[in-house]
């Protein structure tokens, strides 16, 4: 396998589908080869497990592996799985179609995206790119300057993406969602026509357009319907809780005329609503599918006891859930630690130290990983890690295909495979002396409608001060044209870049060559361009940091987001603040929902060992310090589910906060503005508001600072005066 530090973990190889190893309900799924299927269960409960397992047993039944639709939410899962089904049969398993919805997306407009009029050689561009389409459309659509309320190319392109995620009109979603921008929508509307010109024109598609054109191509031409239908006769999905309803959709549409369709998820561990998933397509499977078996699947074989009570509790706060219940029979008497650092370098100072602790215990580094809500979250952590000379392994952080010098390259590569990029040649006639965007746009426009568009730039009639740019440049492509190994046509690229990559990167060239180097590293891994292109933009490798080469066993550093699906022995959550988890800007209703279900996914990852970390002082956005306290989530869980540590590791014998509301977990700011409500205030019956539950009336008072409030639209909720930001009506 090609990272063995990633694990979605299955028992010792071993052949033959041995169904012992499941229990009753997983043996279900796995046996239950005909039919629509829907695993909806907890974490832990062997989702994963059952789907693997199910690959294996389809394969052993005789179905062709190539007949097997394997969709995942990223490759590395797929990989992964089938890699793990091959250890319980056998090699076939790796012919079994495995992938992301954008992978698979890719592989089938390749093969049958003219039937819309696409060539096979279009590129896939990723957000940034698009936010440049989207930027050069307002300069010439003259909806910049005029008005200089016009939204950015960052607001634009979440409008014109999310209007299609969530599948709304862009109208719609203008006057619910951004009201300020009302007076826009007609530009908006006009500058989305536009948008979707370019890229029909120039061969792009978007992250989106993937998806789209994968449901147009079966909704809307029989042929390729029929023939993409025909070729996979099993279809399975891992993580269904984070598709959005066009995927839906592409399921629905894929399953046509056998339904064999199984998949799996928990509406609990939805976190990518903000990208359009929406939870209830799990919820809507059975009516789509009219005769879907659902089995629950109520074991947990992840955690000890302590951790899985902690995470019931977390999720028990949910307003909305498909009500599941877990047990396990791992026990346990390691409660989860909550440690409160004086500042965030106190807190990974502890982080640090306490992983030192448990590699002395005989846990392994890769068996460790800390998680958090942002990348930027672990800065701290990072130094001291590479001052400790701990190795990590970072994931989730910025991708390595992100900065400019990446994309100079690409571009280049880019239009190897489709000249037809106005967006990559733009890039590259840009770095040409005396070479400005107007001459970039009549040289591009020039070169995309001919025939030989390498020839073409070669006879562009030149500028005298810009002719020898141009020549050198077309002579590049001229070099490259006999090409096809990726690795040769990434150094012809090198040679004519490299000099203008230190001009124009003066001030760091040096560091920045460092990241082209592994580029260099990844491209001659490939046999075809075109492999390689694709994936920098929907598999993009991540930036490495910390100390370590591949083979070395490293720490895991990883955001929440990027963690779905995984396990180790020892997790800790880092920044657990109010303010920062949930974020800041969560607002009440959905997004403080799935802020909630974000800290379930991240506490869930933990076999043995959870700590929960928070510092009490975080710096604002305008650099003042501000004092912290714990975020809700944790002061909401029920007493004694966690037990606090002091800076030297050794546990306090107070169970939890609600015996002592300690000082410093109260927001500063707000304390002095506001007078404290005491619990004398509160007597039963007394009318309260709740920024999210809305109204409700006090039932009476739990324990030290807790009441007990019955709240007309979400039933009865424990809450603690110093973190509920209750108000009396
Ligand atoms: P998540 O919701 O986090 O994606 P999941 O439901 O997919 O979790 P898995 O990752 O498949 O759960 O399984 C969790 C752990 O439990 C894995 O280590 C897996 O091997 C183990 N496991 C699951 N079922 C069984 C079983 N029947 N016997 C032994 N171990 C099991
Ligand atoms: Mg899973």
């Amino acid at each position: 396998m090609e990272n063995d530090s990633f694990q979605i973990p299955v028992d010792s190889a071993i052949s033959g589908v041995n169904l012992d190893e499941l229990n009753t309900p997983q043996r279900e799924a796995v046996t239950t080869t005909e039919g629509p299927l829907l695993v909806i269960a907890g974490a832990g409960s062997g989702k994963t497990r059952t789907l693997v397992y199910r690959v294996a047993y389809l394969l052993e039944k005789g179905i062709d592996p190539e007949k097997i639709l394997l969709l995942t939410f990223t490759r590395k899962s797929s990989q992964e799985m089938l890699w793990r089904a091959g250890q319980l049969l056998n090699e076939t398993c790796r012919r079994v179609v495995g992938g992301t919805f954008h992978g698979i997306a890719n592989m089938l407009l390749r093969r049958h995206g003219h039937h819309l009029g696409f060539g096979s050689s279009f590129t896939i561009i990723d957000r940034a790119d698009a936010e440049g389409i989207v930027n050069l459309l307002k300069g010439s659509l003259g909806l910049t300057g005029r008005d200089k309320q016009f939204p950015t190319k960052r607001v634009l392109v979440n409008i014109l993406s999310g209007s299609i995620n969530k599948s709304i009109d862009i109208d719609d979603l203008v006057y619910e969602q951004f009201p300020h921008l009302s007076e826009h929508v007609d530009d908006i509307l006009n500058l989305d026509k536009h948008y979707k010109e370019f890229k029909f024109n120039n061969g792009l598609m978007d992250y989106d357009d993937l998806l789209v054109n994968w449901k147009r191509l079966l909704d809307s031409v029989p042929e390729a319907r029929q023939e993409i239908a025909a070729r996979y006769s099993h279809i399975m999905v891992d993580e269904y809780q984070d598709t959005n309803l066009i995927q839906a959709d592409i399921v629905r549409l894929l399953a046509h005329g056998h339904e064999n369709v199984m998949v799996v998820g928990d509406d609990s561990q939805s976190i990518y609503s903000f990208r359009g998933a929406d939870f209830y397509n799990i919820m809507r499977f059975p009516k789509v599918f009219a005769d879907t078996r659902i089995i629950k699947l109520e074991e947990n074989y992840r955690s000890s006891q302590p951790i899985l009570s902690l995470t019931n509790d977390i999720i028990r706060n949910a307003t909305e859930k498909y009500a599941k219940t877990l047990f396990t029979r791992i026990e346990g008497d390691r409660k989860p630690k909550l440690f409160a650092g004086r500042d965030e370098r106190e807190e990974a100072v502890f982080v640090a130290k306490k992983i030192r602790a448990l590699q002395g215990e005989g846990i392994a580094l890769h068996n460790i990983a800390v998680l958090f809500r942002s990348g930027f979250h672990s800065y701290k952590l990072e130094m001291e890690l590479n001052a400790s000379g701990t190795d990590f392994e970072k994931r989730g952080g910025l991708k390595l295909t992100e900065s400019a010098h990446m994309k100079d390259v690409i571009a280049f590569l880019r239009l190897k495979v489709n000249s037809m990029d106005t967006l990559s040649w733009n890039r590259i006639l840009l770095h040409l002396d005396k070479v400005g965007p107007k001459t970039a746009r009549k040289i591009a426009d020039t070169i995309t409608t001919a025939v030989n568009p390498w020839q073409a730039l070669a006879d562009y009639p030149c500028g005298k001060t810009w002719k020898l740019g141009v020549k050198k440049l077309a002579q590049l492509f001229l070099d490259m044209e006999k090409e096809t190994i990726p690795a040769t046509l990434y150094d012809l690229v090198w040679t004519y870049y490299q000099p203008l990559f230190e001009k124009i990167y003066r001030d760091d060239f040096p560091k920045r060559q460092k990241d082209l180097e592994q580029l260099r590293a990844i491209v001659s891994g490939y046999e075809d361009l075109q492999s390689f292109v694709d994936d920098t933009t929907l598999d993009p490798p991540e930036i490495a940091n910390g100390l370590a080469g591949e083979d070395r066993e490293r720490l895991i550093l990883s955001t929440i987001h990027s963690s779905k699906g995984l396990e180790w022995d020892a997790v800790f959550v880092m920044g657990l603040a109010d303010g920062r988890f949930p974020h800041a800007a969560a607002g009440i209703g959905e997004q403080w929902e799935e802020e909630r279900r974000l800290l379930y996914v991240a506490a869930t990852r933990a076999r043995k060992y959870l700590y929960l970390t928070y510092p009490r002082v975080l710096m604002t956005p305008d650099r003042q310090f501000k004092r912290v306290g714990m975020s809700p989530f944790l002061s909401e869980l029920r007493s004694g589910l966690f037990e606090r540590m002091d800076n030297f590791g050794s546990t306090g014998s107070v169970p939890s906060f609600s015996h002592s509301p300690a000082p410093t977990a109260t927001d500063f700011t707000r304390k002095s503005k506001k007078k404290k409500l005491s619990v004398k205030d509160l007597k039963q019956g007394t009318r309260v508001r709740h920024p999210f539950f809305g109204e409700g009336c006090v039932k009476g008072n739990v324990k030290g600072r807790s009441v007990d409030v019955a709240f007309e639209r979400h039933g009865v909720k424990t809450l603690h005066l110093d973190y509920a930001k209750l108000s009396i009506v």
